[in-house]
């Protein structure tokens, strides 16, 4: 089908290299995902063997550079982003913990030792890590987490808990964030360490096709090394919880796409009143809409992926981009699942369930509130989180 999404041709606005890799992430979306993903969802499951051909495609950890990563560009980490949530956020959360969270959590804030064992194994999709800073009673600000590090002589105890942390359950390394004497620090935590549990959380209905867990620290007994050398306060995770949150200002505007074109050739064929949807005048409102909000997410993007790329980027724009495409996705997914009527509940079209990962990703990296919080006080200079 004629993909009428890009009517500004923004196409234009990409490299051969950037659109190249565009295509071999939708190629491998189409052949490998989309025939799966309804009974992944439907059956909660994470299918662990697409981490070696994430892997191989040079999508983990894809925008750092050394230590065998692959070094792409900004731009590239986020289509790759944008044709992974075409297919399911699930598949891009994954990528996005592992390289975004863990992995740069190891590339900014890691020793020489640390980066040399473990990134190349990570970008080879051998070792699969996590990002543990939030907690049970500690989200939107993580400041007030329980969860703290004692150092004993050449070791660290750690005690308390986590909850939401993706891939925990398979991850073989997970990055924890834990309060200390000397503030927030970070630790690279094996999850074989005795005192270490991570169950995963089952009762949920979004993210179906993807992990995330509560974790348990009981006196997990940590060398020396085990710490983050360079991470020193909220400053150490927000820096990576920022490259997630690029992720997901490209990733949004895949789900909205994808639901978008569905919508659209539905409505083409589907006959209601002896016509195609398509040819009312409410249902072409309803599809122009969608396109203006695509067309406008991706020049957001783009702009923000350029100032990326430049080292200009600022958090507040960042936030900009999360909050306005997060908000206009979750809207034209919804709007796609009503066109579809009743067959819109099943999974047999994506909206609904691209509409419910969404409600994860407006609520992981920083919630719809807290980045108005954010805009508001770069705007206003007056801080109103508390
Ligand atoms: C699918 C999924 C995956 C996740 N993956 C990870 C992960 O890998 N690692 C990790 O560490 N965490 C992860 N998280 C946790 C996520 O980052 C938190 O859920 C998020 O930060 C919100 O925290 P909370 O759930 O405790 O909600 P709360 O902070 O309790 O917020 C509840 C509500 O109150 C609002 N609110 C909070 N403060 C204010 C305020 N000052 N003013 C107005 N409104 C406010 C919020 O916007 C929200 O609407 C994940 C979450 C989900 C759902």
């Amino acid at each position: 089908m004629l993909d009428t999404s890009d009517l500004l041709n923004l196409d234009s606005l990409f490299s051969a290299e950037e659109l190249n890799l565009r295509n071999d992430v939708r190629a491998f979306v189409d052949s490998s995902i989309r025939p799966h993903i309804a009974e992944w969802y439907e059956n909660a499951v994470f299918p662990q063997e697409i981490i070696r051909e994430l892997a191989r495609l040079g999508l983990l950890g894809m925008h750092l550079k050394g230590y065998g990563c692959p070094g792409r560009s900004a731009i590239e980490y986020g289509l790759a982003a944008m044709e992974l949530e075409a297919g399911d956020s699930g598949l891009r959360t994954f990528v996005s913990v592992q390289g975004s969270l863990a992995m740069s959590a190891i590339h900014k804030h890691g020793s020489e030792l640390q980066k040399n064992r473990l990134l190349p194994p990570m970008a080879a999709g051998e070792v699969v890590g996590c990002f543990g800073l939030t907690e049970p009673t500690a989200g939107s600000d993580p400041g007030g987490m329980q969860t703290f590090a004692r150092r004993e002589g050449d070791a660290w105890i750690l005690n308390g808990s986590k909850r939401w942390i993706g891939l925990a359950s398979i991850a073989q390394i997970a990055i924890i964030w834990a309060m200390t004497d000397d503030g927030v620090r970070g630790f690279i935590v094996p999850t074989d360490t005795p005192g270490f549990n991570a169950t995963p959380i089952e009762s949920k209905l979004s993210m179906r096709a993807s992990i995330q867990c509560d974790i348990e620290l009981n006196d997990v007994l940590l060398p020396a090394e085990s710490i983050l050398p360079g991470a020193r306060g909220l400053r150490g995770p927000f820096e990576c919880l920022n490259e997630a949150r690029y992720g997901i200002i490209w990733g949004a505007m895949g789900a909205a796409r994808d639901s978008y074109l569905t919508v659209l050739e539905y409505s083409q064929q589907r006959l209601q009143f002896d016509k195609p949807l398509a040819s009312y005048q409410l249902t072409q409102e309803k599809l122009v809409n969608m396109a203006l909000e695509i067309n406008k997410g991706m020049l957001l993007a783009l702009q923000i992926g350029r100032l990326k790329e430049s080292g200009q980027l600022k958090p507040h724009q960042i936030s900009m981009g999360k909050l306005n495409n997060c908000r206009e996705a979750i809207k034209i997914c919804r709007d796609a699942r009503a066109m579809l009527g009743g067959n819109g509940i099943t999974l047999d079209y994506a909206p609904f369930r691209h509409a419910n990962n969404l409600e994860s990703v407006r609520t992981y990296e920083g919630t719809d509130e807290i980045h108005t919080l954010i805009l508001g006080n770069h705007i206003t200079g007056i801080p109103a989180f508390r």
